[in-house]
């Protein structure tokens, strides 16, 4: 039996969004654009789905706007917040090394068209000092982008702190929630962001739909021009189908998500517990305090990661190395790397993410075949 540890990357379809898609896959294919019965069956669908995901954030439903992901979603918010306040003078961006790529290669975009940004640096454990964006803040910052959970290392950020502060200045603050959502407690009415990402696939939902939250004051240009779905702020025919899947999980991800992260957290004492039992040496990339419980990033000294991942992988345990997208490169992660991580640990970093499916004895195995993969292949690196 195979044991996905991946969660991070994707996360299965869970039967309840099946299920509540299969009618938008089938009868119900209106455009929700048209007037007559067929589109405005469809256009019930996407109001449920902006309701559900706008509770699990505690917005109000008109300030979510539906795009094909979280990559769409930062781009969106990245370009278009920057962008909307170039007019004002402000062409200075401020990010952190340790963010998704899609607000990274976002942000080289906007220095490509004249932008100045700045990628701040983080701590050993992967979390940014408040005190080093503020010496960083000029009067030309428009746009703070902080994300608000790392999808490496699990590590947490003080994004009220920072956003409290940009508010206060007037500097739009974007955060990446795509892996906090359904984990962390995220409530817009009293958080002080303008611009917050999330994404269906994370969540048990479906790929390609994610959101957007735009805060009221917020003001921002589009990156799609062409028609006037999403308010114009993301036009073309919505993904109706994926939008009520995305829905559906964020409403369970919403009513579970106590339950479901306690169920995590359990998995990875269980993991760690076991792996020490078993006297495997490792460190833990990310902060001890706050993080994630369903990631865990693990150095193995002395070991490959590479090599341990297609060991682990013929041995049915799917974890990750390094980020998702550059798997099969020999390419060493830039999160590890901006924390300060040693090569040796950088070079045997393994990311285990827990999530829906996953068993306490899933942990027991996994533990137990790392053990056994680290004797034989283990201190050849
Ligand atoms: C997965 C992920 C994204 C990208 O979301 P997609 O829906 O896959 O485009 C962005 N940010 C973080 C932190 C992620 O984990």
């Amino acid at each position: 039996m195979a044991i996905y540890l991946d969660h991070a990357a994707t996360t299965p379809l869970r039967p309840e969004v099946r299920e509540a898609m299969l009618p938008y896959l089938d009868g119900v294919f209106g455009n929700p654009s048209s007037i007559h019965q067929y589109g405005r069956e469809a256009r019930n669908g996407l109001d449920r789905a902006r309701e559900q995901v706008a509770r699990a954030i505690g917005a109000d439903p008109s300030r979510v706007y539906f795009t094909s992901g979280g990559t769409e979603a930062d781009n969106l918010a990245i370009v278009g917040g920057a962008t909307a306040r170039l007019r004002e003078g402000k062409n200075h961006v401020i990010t952190t090394r340790i963010e998704h790529h899609a607000v990274l290669d976002a942000c080289r975009h906007l220095e490509r068209i004249g932008f100045d940004v700045t990628y701040l640096p983080v701590d050993r454990t992967g979390r940014v000092d408040p005190d080093e964006l503020k010496r960083a803040v000029t009067d030309r910052t428009g746009l703070i982008s902080v994300m608000y959970g790392n999808n490496e290392t699990g590590t947490l950020q003080p994004v009220r702190e920072i956003g409290e502060w940009a508010r206060q200045r007037g500097i739009l603050f974007h955060t990446d929630a795509v892996q906090a959502l359904g984990m962390e407690e995220l409530d817009v009415s009293g958080l002080p962001v303008d611009l917050l990402t999330v994404s269906g696939h994370k969540i048990n939902g479906p790929k390609g739909a994610g959101a957007l939250y735009i805060a009221p004051k917020a003001k921002i240009f589009p990156r799609a021009f062409g028609g006037q779905q999403e308010r114009k702020i993301r036009p073309g025919t919505e993904n109706v189908a994926g939008i009520v899947g995305f829905g559906k999980a964020a409403e369970l991800a919403t009513i579970e998500r106590e339950e479901h992260r306690r169920h995590c957290l359990a998995l990875r004492n269980t993991l760690l517990n076991e792996l020490r039992r078993l006297n495997v040496p490792f460190v833990i990339n990310g902060n001890p305090e706050h993080f994630l419980p369903h990631i865990l990033n693990l150095g193995f000294p002395g070991a490959d990661a590479e090599t341990m991942l297609m060991n682990l992988d013929l041995e049915g345990v799917a974890c990750s190395s390094g980020s998702a997208c550059t798997s099969g490169t020999l390419q060493v992660s830039h999160v590890l790397d901006a924390m300060g991580v040693e090569e040796e640990i950088l070079r045997s970093s393994l990311r285990f993410s827990f999530g829906y499916g996953n068993t306490e004895g899933q942990m027991k195995e996994a533990a137990s075949l790392i053990a056994r993969i680290l004797q034989t292949v283990g201190q050849s690196g």
